[in-house]
């Protein structure tokens, strides 16, 4: 059975006052219907940026898409004409995101926002059709007294009030699947996991796939069934979500998950630091780009970038030890 979604070889450029830099480079991941994949790293390790990738939402002219393919369901989404990818957008892939003030429309009410993506990909819909189909759905995402809010604006709900608005716009077209980008960091702890739920509900009765992005390991832990380990732009390692906590590979991998005192604790706390800092895109190493940090570093890491490669079946980890026979001591 092909992906739902296959990733391959994503490089996307950035251009900055010191140069043309590679964001994200060869960035390669599959998703299959239902599953929930997390996507974890640092901040600028370039999650955000693979996210807005897969909807051609990357900021113009600094970035581009510089190699790769974007499979949905086998097509390249990179062929695309503009026109295309509109009507992918929403209807097969959404997206929310932390800040939702900053997808919803200050001045339009709510109800008429949630009636605008009905629209957009039923075209059919009569309006009465759509306002119940609006209110349905805010009731569907938790929101109390649905009918009156309808008529607020986005700046009249509380911030957890909003992001159920977004998932419910969101879920409207019953996408094929959700990325979610820090969807609950702005969130106290109980909201929080009310969203989450609240988008698993979905996954288990429509069969959507879901891309977590966060820092928040515990988030994934809990949450994901496979999970990208992203460093400064390229994938460091991918597994299952259990062999990744019990059986980590790579050294960055390793290195965040011996900074944790344990799982439980750090439910809630951002990703642990390691010594060391991420490298500036525009001097980032030839080799590996974690080898200024690595404490296993071999001579051939300085100069030789390592490819993801297997350590067991469907575990891959991007490290030079992958190669050395490391793997048989694990
Ligand atoms: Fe460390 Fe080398 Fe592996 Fe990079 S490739 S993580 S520097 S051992
Ligand atoms: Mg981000």
């Amino acid at each position: 059975r092909p992906p739902l979604l296959a990733v391959k070889h994503l490089g996307v450029s950035f251009q900055t006052d010191r140069g043309q830099v590679l964001a994200v480079d060869d960035v390669s991941f599959e998703l299959q219907s239902g599953q929930v994949l997390g996507i974890a790293g640092e901040s600028g390790c370039g999650k955000s940026v693979t996210a807005l990738s897969l909807m051609r939402l990357l900021p113009k002219p600094v970035s581009k898409i510089q190699d790769g393919e974007i499979l949905l369901k086998g097509q390249n989404l990179l062929d695309l004409p503009i026109k295309t990818m509109r009507k992918i957008r929403g209807k097969k892939i959404a997206m929310i995101f932390q800040e939702p003030m900053t997808a919803l429309n200050p001045v339009h009410t709510i109800g008429r926002q949630i009636a605008e993506c009905y629209s957009l990909h039923f075209p059919g819909m009569g309006i009465n059709q759509k306002r119940t189909a609006s209110l349905q759905m805010l009731v569907k995402v938790g929101i109390p007294d649905a009918r009156q809010v309808m008529k607020k604006y986005p700046h009249q709900l509380s911030g957890g009030m909003r992001q159920r608005v977004m998932i419910g716009m969101a879920l409207a077209c019953e996408p094929d699947i959700l990325i979610a980008d820090e969807p609950t960091t702005a969130l106290d702890v109980t909201v929080q996991a009310q969203i989450m739920d609240l988008i698993f509900q979905f996954r288990d009765t429509t069969g959507m796939a879901v891309i977590l992005i966060t820092h928040d390991l515990g988030l994934i832990a809990e949450n994901c069934d496979r999970v990208i380990i992203m460093y400064a732009g390229t994938v460091a390692e991918s597994a299952a979500v259990t062999t990744l906590f019990r059986h980590p590979f790579h050294p960055y991998t390793k290195g965040l998950l011996q900074s944790i005192p344990s799982l439980a604790q750090t439910a809630k706390a951002p990703l642990p630091t390691i010594p060391g800092n991420v490298p500036a895109l525009y001097e980032m190493p030839v080799g590996c780009r974690f080898v200024k940090r690595c404490n296993r570093a071999l001579m051939q890491c300085e100069n030789h970038r390592p490819r993801l490669m297997p350590v067991s079946s469907s575990h891959f980890a991007a490290c030079h030890l992958v190669r050395d026979g490391e793997k048989k001591l694990n």
